[in-house]
């Protein structure tokens, strides 16, 4: 039973993945997500559906298109495994209503994170639709389980810190730091993590920004008029502490 339960699962996901996908190339362009068929980007032949399997279409067309063989990114494909084994990680393990909405509140971030991950990569934009997506599902988590001071002090954190940062080196270098998205982001996170948890949000996620940056920038990938997106180092900390919380509280007790 319980293999059957898994298989499930990881075939949910990997139809939620061909989904995600599809957010990810139509969302930043403002392309109806439900109604336009999909198309090769290349020739515009439209895609049928058995072209449109995930994982097994991609094998079977050998990452090319059907009609006039332009190559497929590989990411498409690892997007589609990658969130399917997450579905299969994060399944419940029992059939109570409680256990279904825990494992959909976190999937529902993942798929979230993932979405503005690739987005923020490709267009350096984390779009205020996910944002609130984010708000209202971490939102409707705090209400309940949370203490008031304890979610309201962090998001004002999150929020707050980043802002006055990026507003003091603003009036010094003449140069905006942080987008608004990350801004947003941080104090979205900051209502889940609360004060301190918010605060190793940032520290960290700017260490790895920063270390990134270094690696980028010793690679010859990123120029002054180039800048690199930060969204995905506040995502991967942020993806740490939710999905880890016990190898992130370790790190946090040695830090503050
Ligand atoms: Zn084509």
């Amino acid at each position: 039973m319980e293999i059957f339960f898994g298989i499930y699962f990881f075939i949910f996901g990997l139809l939620i993945g061909s989904f995600l996908n599809v957010v990810i190339l139509r969302l930043p362009n403002k392309v109806n997500m439900v109604t336009k068929r999909s198309a090769c980007p290349k020739c515009g032949g439209q895609l049928k559906w058995y072209h449109n399997i995930p994982l097994l279409s991609f094998i079977f067309l050998k990452g090319k298109c059907a009609f006039c063989g332009t190559r497929i990114s590989w990411r498409y494909p690892l997007i589609e495994l990658f969130t399917g084994l997450v579905a299969y990680w994060l399944m419940p393990n029992e059939l109570s209503t409680m256990a279904l909405a825990n494992s959909f509140f976190y999937f529902s971030i993942a798929c979230i994170f993932i979405c503005h991950f690739m987005i923020d990569l490709d267009h350096h934009l984390l779009l205020d639709s996910l944002n609130l997506y984010l708000l209202a599902i971490l939102l409707s988590y705090v209400i309940f389980y949370y203490n008031w001071p304890f979610w309201v002090l962090g998001g004002v954190i999150g929020f707050g810190a980043p802002l006055l940062v990026t507003w003091i080196f603003y009036k010094l270098r003449g140069q905006v730091g942080l987008g608004g998205g990350d801004i947003k982001l941080y104090g979205i996170l900051g209502l889940y993590f609360g004060p301190t948890g918010i605060m190793f949000t940032i520290f960290l996620s700017c260490l790895v920004g920063a270390v990134v940056g270094l690696v980028l920038i010793g690679l010859d990938k990123m120029t002054k008029d180039k800048p690199m997106a930060f969204g995905p180092s506040i995502l991967l900390v942020a993806a740490f502490q939710i999905f880890f919380p016990q190898y992130a509280s370790i790190i946090q007790s040695w830090l503050f």
